[in-house]
């Protein structure tokens, strides 16, 4: 939910939202970043900045007593987390440091853990956020193990065909063998029509989608 509302903050200022949200190796570091700030206030940065992510964020809320305490509690019981996630992400906006990492534009990956901890026999309930983002530039983790950059690299089809995906048959002509499914298209139905291969014994037909073959 912070992630998302990261992603229309990021949105309304005309960056790209994050594409991934990151559930492997960085969040289990930013679980365990989390976890080992449970008894430290005010909370630390880690040290492994450049290992397994390239930002870090972390947000923390306490409140101690009986003022709207039912009200809370029965919140967090009903899954109504809206006023920490507001609460995170307006106070990471509000600080120019933490507002410079949610924004940076070379973020393409980034994971949120979020804790809370209720104490009922001190009405306590805190609220941490942490937040870890990885960077798309080439070398942006030290070691290079995890790097998204190089993955998404990888990711990328090398070339792209127009070919029947059962017989691997090629189309001599691609203006003719798109023309009729194109004006068809175009026509105003705007569906995609099926062609058929026409390779002897062949029997696959299938849409322009169907035809396009990604290596
Ligand atoms: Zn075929």
């Amino acid at each position: 939910m912070i992630w998302e509302e990261i992603n229309t903050y990021r949105v309304q200022n005309e960056i790209n939202p994050f594409v991934v949200f990151e559930d492997s190796l960085m969040r289990a570091y930013t679980k365990r970043v989390a976890e080992k700030n449970i008894n430290i206030f005010p909370t630390k940065h880690s040290d492994s900045i450049g290992y397994w992510c390239n930002t870090e964020c972390l947000y923390t809320n306490r409140t101690e007593g009986g003022l709207n305490w039912e009200e809370r509690i029965n919140r967090i019981i009903s899954n109504d987390f809206d006023s920490y996630v507001k609460l995170a992400v307006q106070n990471w906006i509000n600080s120019p440091s933490n507002n410079h990492q949610i924004s940076r534009k070379d973020i393409e990956v980034a994971t949120i853990y979020n804790l809370i901890i209720i104490d009922h026999s001190k009405k306590s309930i805190r609220f941490d956020a942490t937040f870890h983002g990885l960077s798309n530039e080439p070398n942006s983790t030290f070691d290079n193990n995890y790097n998204y950059y190089l993955k998404k690299m990888k990711e990328i089809p090398k070339s792209l065909t127009i070919e029947c995906p059962d017989c691997g048959y090629i189309p001599k002509n691609f203006i003719l063998f798109f023309s009729l499914p194109m004006s068809n298209y175009n026509m105003g139905h705007k569906k995609l029509m099926y062609i058929k291969c026409r390779k002897y014994m062949c029997t696959f037909e299938g849409n322009i989608i169907d035809w396009i073959q990604l290596q």
